[in-house]
């Protein structure tokens, strides 16, 4: 049986305070052997690492998402300290979520400083970068070709063209590909994911948003992993073990595990 890992998955959200146990043990019966909880601010950074000493096959990131930036005044030498302690942890494996969104009010300035602070760590501590960028790519490509984060990273919820992936990819940066792809009006990243090489994709869900075709309205669980990769299995037109194991291999290679 081939092994999927949900490179993205906010397991650690309340909509699955019911029945987390019992969704990973359906994940597992269904081959979803590993996911990755993003860090959202934080007090959350917190709760992540005590669910992270609960399920040794789960892995985390610590990092500010632009949607929570409200809670957090500036870049103090307390909020560095937490973060250090966070991303000591050892199954801790990335810098994020973070990036930029021109879709919220939050102020952009503010976004980009937080941004750079990120992209800052990453070089300090060699670690791999989990971005969030929505309208803002040609800010988040100038700040890597800036930056040059050494550990690379993934573009979450990639949507776009080939040109724009193949622009992230020369950068060192995978492209997380998720729900979108099964909805047939995303046509361009339909295409996008059938010309990259295999090797630049990961699989994520993004769950409990995000939800696949047929089940919008619902709550996304990490378990529809496998209809994102049978969804590129099937555009790509290769085998659904070949795709689980190569994107297991990628993620494991980019998150060094
Ligand atoms: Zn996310």
């Amino acid at each position: 049986m081939p092994f999927y890992f949900d490179s993205h998955c906010h397991f650690d959200f309340s909509e699955f305070d019911h029945d987390r146990a019992a969704l990973w043990q359906q994940c597992q019966d269904a081959g979803i052997d590993r996911l990755l909880i993003p860090g959202t601010e934080p007090t959350q950074w917190q709760r992540t690492a005590k669910l992270l000493d609960q399920y040794d096959h789960w892995l985390g990131s610590a990092g500010i998402h632009p949607w929570w930036l409200n809670q957090v005044d500036a870049i103090s030498d307390d909020l560095l300290k937490t973060w250090y302690s966070a991303l000591d942890h050892p199954r801790c494996v990335a810098i994020g979520e973070c990036g930029l969104d021109k879709a919220i009010n939050t102020d952009f300035a503010k976004q980009c400083e937080f941004f750079e602070a990120h992209l800052r760590l990453a070089c300090e501590r060699n670690m791999p970068l989990i971005i969030h960028v929505r309208k803002s790519h040609n800010e988040t490509l100038r700040f890597l070709q800036q930056y040059k984060p050494p550990a690379g990273g993934v573009i979450h919820g990639f949507s776009g063209s080939i040109e724009l992936a193949t622009n992230y990819w020369q950068l060192g940066f995978y492209l997380g590909i998720g729900g979108t792809i099964t909805y047939p009006r995303a046509n361009k990243t339909r295409q996008s994911v059938k010309g990259l090489p295999l090797e630049a994709l990961l699989i994520e869900t993004d769950a409990p948003d995000m939800p696949l075709m047929g089940h919008q309205g619902q709550r996304n669980t990490p378990l529809h992993v496998v209809d994102v990769a049978k969804t590129l299995a099937e555009l790509r037109n290769e085998p659904l073990e070949h795709i689980a194991q190569v994107t297991t291999q990628n993620a494991k290679t980019l998150f060094q595990i």
